[in-house]
């Protein structure tokens, strides 16, 4: 696990080397190892100082997972959290001196054992990344990062690498201070060595080891981090809504811890990471975040028999908002792109939106001019079909429009080489219902990309009744190639995601139509941890896009179709009261040119609010548990499953990570707490509430979606 080796002038070299694990982690085995090889180097006399480096390309990445997730107490966790802060206290006392070279990416618990060293060196290679990303999954560092950093950086230059969990390529940590040196991969051992040898002996005690040591910046009672205190944890619950235990921890530590000596603190900072480990937000935040997203990532569920596809060319029809995206992120990946409009200028002005992406990059200096051209030159706009002769993949993003989909699926079908698979990007249109035209419908799925393109990582891959096992392979395949994160959809309106986020808005809006205060609406969504308030958010997606998607339900489904509360309102604001959304300047806000947004007045005329208004936990209730319930009717119909039910819905429409995603949080709540809610919301607000048989037996038998 630590490779160990003494040369002939006395520097011992440590180097990591967890060959059971794919990187170098932390964990009980790895730990003990490294305390082990530690104390050896201590107990030998022949040896002068230690360089601390890695045998792979990595550094330490950071703390295992699973050892995390194996946590159910306070007590297993000081039990994993105390030898790991004990042999770093050992060599930073040992009065030998310790230098970390940093020859590949150290993060969480591998910076915290370069924080711990006398000095730390890194190679200059800009792949590398070095910080504290712990808070990202709700953790905190608990191997003295939250004390040792700000005792070296200060406070104030601490807190966005322990509060945000910023990462940093070599060149910058060095001038943020988070290590002394950079110097030439190929020289950084000979570098270390030669340290150890020559300034080692004097700098092997630590700052805060050492007599009369100032806390840089000062410490919490000085006026200033007082009020940079006061500052940063106002503004941080404004942001996390009391939701994400993490951050707050971390301020904490960083109070409480800051005002002790070093033993303390890293004794409060492992009492802090205890209560996370062990609460449900990071639990849930870990499941999600890592292990849910990794699988998803990896493509678990792909069907193994199928071999991996590659892409070299690939077709987007239609040039618009959707399609110029997709031809973006295709070029990005380092595919040739078709992309097709109907007019060849149109199909330019697609490519133009490539362009102006970027040349934003070159500005910023992110991206080489010959970078840009490069990939702009693999963009060929056309409005001919010819050119998807050659072509893997030929997505169709054109209007959502059934007659426009299928003139274009036929035409791309008969153009298209017979290996090649043709996806659509509809947002609502029933897949299967799509491949009718189709002449080939086993190679007919859906792709369905959320807007903008370029930012969203989450794809859903639509199984239409015909589609093929290999064709949803292949697509993972895709989804893949570009960098996105994909969840396995089964055929509905709507498919998973815009169905159950819709409840978001679709229930703000009901309420809204029942008299509630719309300003209440929108506090208790914000105050749900949801990115953006309901109302606001039906705006920015736009009145008219969801008043679309309920036209066509009604045309799709004729006498069938049952409305719903907030149909009315949809009618309203699109038909009568011409407020289509953000776009347009005006929906259910007002968006001055020189101002800020505010609520539309006229809301107070045409729904009138009630004078009993419900308490503020009631509205967020019903807000999220909407949300839920369809989740949940989603996995009980066979259209997701439970862990990418929840993937989608946080990377899909921003439902709270804290929660465990739109399902996760019904075990959060507890089924038969939920499903008990659900009931009573029922028998207030009608059918809306209703609770799927399987989750009603689920409440009834004491299970769970995941096992605890
Ligand atoms: P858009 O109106 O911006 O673009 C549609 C493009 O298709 C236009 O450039 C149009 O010229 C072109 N087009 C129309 N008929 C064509 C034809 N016969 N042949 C070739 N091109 C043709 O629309 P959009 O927002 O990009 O949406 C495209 C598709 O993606 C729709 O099915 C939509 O439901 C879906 N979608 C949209 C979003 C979103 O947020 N806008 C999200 C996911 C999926």
């Amino acid at each position: 696990m630590v490779d160990y080796q003494v040369d002939g002038d006395g520097v011992a070299t440590l180097a990591w080397n967890v060959a059971d694990r794919p990187m170098n982690v932390l964990n009980e085995a790895s730990i003990g190892a490294f305390a082990q090889a530690v104390a050896r180097t201590i107990a030998d006399p022949a040896v002068k100082g230690v360089v601390v480096t890695s045998a792979r390309p990595e550094f330490v990445v950071g703390a295992d997972l699973d050892l995390v997730r194996s946590v159910k107490t306070a007590e297993q966790s000081m039990a994993i959290t105390a030898p790991i802060s004990r042999v770093l206290r050992t060599l930073e006392r040992s009065g030998k001196p310790f230098v970390a070279a940093l020859n590949g990416t150290a993060l969480g618990g591998g910076y915290e054992i370069a924080l711990a060293c006398h000095r730390r060196i890194a190679a200059d290679d800009a792949r590398i990344q070095i910080g504290l990303p712990e808070v990202t999954l709700g953790l905190l560092p608990a191997a003295g990062g939250t004390q040792r950093l700000p005792r070296m950086i200060g406070i104030r230059a601490a807190l966005p690498f322990l509060l945000e969990g910023r990462k940093l390529a070599p060149r910058q940590a060095l001038e943020a201070g988070l290590v002394d040196e950079v110097v030439p991969a190929a020289e950084l051992l000979a570098r270390a060595r030669a340290w150890v040898l020559a300034d080692g002996p004097a700098h092997a005690v630590k700052p805060w080891d050492a007599k009369g040591f100032r806390f840089p910046g000062g410490t919490p009672q000085a006026p200033g981090p007082t009020q940079l205190f006061f500052g940063v944890s106002g503004g941080l619950l404004g942001k996390t809504q009391g939701l994400y235990p993490a951050p707050e921890a971390i301020l904490a530590c960083l109070y409480d811890g800051c005002q002790v000596d070093l033993d303390n603190g890293l004794k409060i900072e492992q009492r802090q990471f205890a209560r996370l480990a062990t609460s449900a937000a990071t639990r849930n935040m870990i499941r999600t975040l890592f292990y849910s997203m990794g699988e998803a990532n990896r493509l678990a569920d792909r069907p193994k028999d199928v071999p991996v596809r590659k892409f070299a060319k690939v077709a987007v029809l239609g040039a618009g908002m959707m399609g110029a995206g997709l031809a973006h992120v295709s070029a990005q990946a380092g595919l040739r792109v078709v992309l097709l409009d109907v007019q060849q200028a149109a199909a330019e002005k697609g490519k133009a939106y490539s362009q102006k992406l970027l040349d934003a990059q070159v500005a910023k200096g992110r991206l080489s001019a010959g970078k840009r051209d490069q990939a702009l030159a693999l963009i060929a706009p056309t409005s001919d079909y010819a050119a998807l002769a050659d072509c893997d993949l030929v997505i169709e993003a054109v209007f959502e429009d059934r007659k426009v989909k299928a003139e274009v699926t036929r035409q791309a079908e008969a153009a298209m080489s017979p290996g090649a698979v043709f996806a659509t990007n509809t947002s609502t249109l029933p897949i299967t219902s799509l491949a009718e035209v189709s002449v080939r419908p086993a190679q007919f799925v859906g792709l369905h990309f959320f807007s903008p393109v370029e930012k969203m990582p989450l794809v859903e891959v639509i199984r239409g009744q015909q589609t093929s096992e290999a064709t949803i392979a292949q697509a993972l395949d895709f989804v893949k190639r570009i960098r996105k994160t994909p969840i396995v959809v089964n055929d509905c309106p709507s498919f998973y995601a815009n169905r159950a986020f819709a409840m978001f808005p679709y229930e703000a809006m009901t309420m809204l139509r029942e008299g509630v205060n719309p300003i209440l609406i929108e506090n208790a969504a914000r105050m749900a941890g949801m990115p953006m308030p309901a109302l606001a958010l039906t705006d920015e997606i736009s009145v008219e896009l969801l008043h679309k998607a309920l036209q066509q339900a009604r045309a799709d489904q004729g006498a069938a179709y049952r409305a719903q509360p907030q149909d009315q309102v949809l009618d309203d604001m699109v038909g009568k009261f011409e407020r289509i959304g953000r776009k347009a300047g005006k929906g259910f806000y007002d968006y001055p040119a020189d101002g800020r947004k505010t609520l539309w007045r006229g809301l107070a005329e045409h729904y009138p609010v009630a004078a009993q208004q419900p308490d503020v936990e009631e509205v967020r209730k019903r807000l999220m548990y909407a949300q839920s319930l369809e989740a949940a009717r989603c996995v009980a119909e066979g259209i997701v499953s439970v862990r990418d039910a929840d993937v989608g819905s946080l990377l899909g429409w921003g439902f709270p990570a804290a929660l465990g995603g739109a399902i996760g949080y019904i075990d959060t709540v507890g089924a038969p707490a939920f499903v008990a809610e659900c009931d009573r919301l029922a028998t207030r607000h009608g059918e809306r509430y209703a609770v799927p048989d399987a989750l009603r037996a689920m409440a009834a038998g004491g299970s769970r979606y995941y096992a605890v």
